[in-house]
């Protein structure tokens, strides 16, 4: 079989790339997926009761990123969801991030934003050289609000004490100095008015692209020439293995129907303390859906299983850069997506990658 693009991965890095190579080059792709689906991590089903989940967590989808909002809307319409987190603490429900509300209801005090600011500069630490994301935490809270809320919660995410991992894990967790409640601080923000799943499918509705499912590449990639390969599975796959096997934190979901109208306060509801599990999702909540019953996710970090996460310290990083050093060697092999690149990304990061990746790609064969 003769392609002239090839495509490992039916995640939103890979559909991306290949929509744009279907619609703009009008070139034939295909797209080898190891899953019975596409869409990768943002894949969503119905569930036996008719309800409407994540199957690998749930995904909110927010972006500054005005081209890569633009782009994603030819293919769904929204809801205009504003993304809405709660933390229990102490028996409370605190706002996360943390805003002036998160403060006033942790302390039980009444202070206004500039009283906030004071008061987390006398609680935070003076830290010379912040070097971990519990130096990040210290520096900005102090030692009491980091135990309420980010040591518990950072250890069950990570399995590791917050000391061992590098700023980019709570450097991501805005403070609020205003009383701004949303998760998320983006222009644009909602959920698939159909869902993910179904916005992936009109990505790949050309008569272009080709996919195959349920086929792992190594099976198949000796039977297929090709001219360009995109790849967006691991990479320490690719390459065998040589350097290691790379370092991915896991998650098990749970996910539990009710014959309740509304299970929680919010979609999501952290529990950084109290039970093994993370956070509570309610999916009606994000999504909207109107239904008599209702679904809910509790999330336990874990060892093994599914690469969710890259491990964010320095020996991980080092152990990557091994194999970089192998991937800049290859001249028809592009590496995209959050296992390729070994990095977190989320999904309007990955599309921009996508897109740019593709610009260049058809700059070169133009
Ligand atoms: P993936 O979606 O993982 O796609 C890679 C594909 O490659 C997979 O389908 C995989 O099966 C396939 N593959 C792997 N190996 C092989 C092989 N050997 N042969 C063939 N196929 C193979 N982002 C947000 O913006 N908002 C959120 O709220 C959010 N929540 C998240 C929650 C969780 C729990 C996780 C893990 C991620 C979340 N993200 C979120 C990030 C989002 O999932 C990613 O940005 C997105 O999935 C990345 O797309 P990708 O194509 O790079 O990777």
């Amino acid at each position: 079989m003769k392609f002239k693009y090839v495509i490992v991965g039916a995640g939103l890095a890979g559909l991306t790339v290949a929509e744009r190579i279907a619609n703009e080059l009008n070139e034939k792709v295909l797209v080898i997926e190891k899953r019975g689906h596409i869409g990768g991590n943002v894949y969503d089903s119905y569930n036996n009761d008719g309800i409407l989940i994540h199957n690998y967590g749930p995904h909110i989808f927010h972006t500054n990123d005005r081209e890569v909002y633009l782009y994603l809307s030819k293919f769904t319409k929204w809801n205009d969801f504003w993304h809405r987190v709660l933390t229990y603490v102490d028996g409370n429900l605190v706002p996360m991030p943390i805003t002036v509300e998160t403060i006033n209801k942790l302390y039980n005090l009444n202070l206004d934003c500039f009283q906030v600011e004071e008061f987390l500069k006398q609680q935070a630490e003076d830290i010379k050289e912040v070097k971990t994301s519990k130096d990040v935490a210290l520096s900005k809270v102090g030692q009491d609000i980091y135990e309420k809320i980010f040591e518990t919660y950072t250890k069950k995410q990570w399995g590791v004490d917050p000391g061992q991992l590098d700023t980019s894990v709570i450097s991501r967790i805005p403070i609020r100095l205003n009383r701004d409640t949303r998760y998320f601080a983006d222009k644009y923000q909602g959920m698939p008015s159909h869902g993910y799943t179904k916005m992936c499918e009109n990505m790949v509705a050309n008569k272009n692209i080709k996919i195959m499912l349920n086929t792992d590449y190594k099976e198949v990639m000796d039977q297929i020439d090709y001219d360009y390969l995109i790849y967006t599975g691991p990479t320490d796959e690719f390459y065998n293995y040589k350097h290691g096997k790379l370092a991915y934190r896991s998650i098990r979901f749970e996910f539990e129907t009710f014959d309740l109208e509304e299970y929680q306060e919010a979609p999501v509801v952290n529990y950084p303390n109290d039970y093994d599990y993370t956070r509570i999702t309610e999916f009606k909540k994000l999504t909207w859906q109107k239904h008599n019953k209702t679904t809910i996710c509790k999330e336990f970090p874990c060892a093994e299983g599914e690469p969710y996460y890259p491990f964010p310290t320095k020996d991980c990083k080092a152990q990557f850069a091994l194999y970089e050093e192998e991937m800049k060697k290859e001249t028809n092999v592009i590496f995209l997506g959050r296992l390729a690149e070994y990095r977190y990304y989320n999904m309007d990061a990955v599309v921009r990658r996508a897109i740019d990746v593709f610009k260049e790609l058809s700059n070169n064969v133009r």
